[in-house]
């Protein structure tokens, strides 16, 4: 697909939002972004019965880049999809900015979550038919910003993560930490409070896998941002500000753990 054949999204529209949204004001340091209270979530029944999460309380603060940590199976994924409002829990609250999550109405969470919430999927979810341009606008094109606009505002991104000469390619004429990065700038074009990124190094060798994390905590992160990164690759354990281990659907505290 190119600019000339967008989406069948409508481009134009008297209610398009401008293409660059209000600065984020800075957050105190310490103030909660998430907080999380017994949230659990158990998948299917019978026999075969797996609880993936069990009871899992935890607040992410402003201003920190914050590890959950466990095995494969340990929860991880499902913990991430019902804090970030894709997975309704069981049980428990997920309170975002002091909004109860699962308490919104379909439509309004849909909407929270697009203005809120960066995900970056781990195995990035990229759209084939698109270049990497393209794909960095779609976030803006669903919140109905005028096509034109969200490519202004997603080539100034890919200059951000360094990807500038790799616009107009499709994603599958890049290398992982490219695509990685192009995850990233897609999560960050619509300017997210928070940022959630699942297993962000699996599919990268170690120094491009270091470098990408690298770019997170100095450049996302910032003093109006939460980012919460789930991974087991401890190569990357040095640049956390505070590690949670998940454990069997539990979390756990940790190293460098003060209030889990
Ligand atoms: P992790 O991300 O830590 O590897 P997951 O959250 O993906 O762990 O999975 C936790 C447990 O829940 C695993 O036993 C997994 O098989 C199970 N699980 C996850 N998603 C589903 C699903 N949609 N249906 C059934 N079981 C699931
Ligand atoms: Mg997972």
């Amino acid at each position: 697909m190119s600019a000339a054949a967008p989406l069948s999204v409508p481009t134009t529209t008297s209610t398009a939002a401008p293409a660059t949204p209000t600065p984020t004001p800075a957050k105190p340091p310490g103030a909660v972004a998430i907080h999380v209270e017994g949230v659990s979530k158990t998948f299917g029944t019978g026999e075969a019965k797996t609880m993936a999460v069990r009871e899992v309380t935890f607040d992410v603060h402003f201003r920190e880049m914050l590890y959950i940590v466990g095995p494969s199976g340990s929860g991880k994924t499902t913990l991430l999809s019902m804090i970030s409002g894709i997975l309704r829990p069981d049980t428990g609250k997920v309170n975002v900015e002091g909004t109860d999550l699962w308490a919104m109405k379909e439509n309004a969470l849909a909407d929270f979550r697009l203005a809120k919430v960066g995900f970056v999927f781990q195995d990035f979810h990229l759209f084939p038919n698109l270049t990497t341009v393209e794909n960095v606008a779609i976030p803006l094109v669903l919140k109905r910003h005028k096509w034109a606009d969200a490519i202004v505002e997603a080539t100034k991104v890919l200059e951000v993560v360094g990807l500038s000469a790799r616009a107009q390619l499709r994603p599958t004429r890049l290398s992982g930490g490219e695509q990685q990065r192009v995850a990233i700038a897609r999560a960050l074009v619509s300017t997210p409070d928070l940022m959630i990124l699942d297993e962000p190094t699996a599919s990268l060798d170690g120094d491009t896998g270091k470098k990408i994390v690298e770019f997170v905590k100095t450049q996302v992160v910032g003093d109006h941002r939460a980012v919460v990164v789930v991974t087991h690759d401890d190569r990357i354990y040095d640049f956390a500000d505070r590690i949670l281990h998940m454990e069997d659907g539990r979390m756990r505290a940790g190293k460098g753990v003060a209030d889990a």
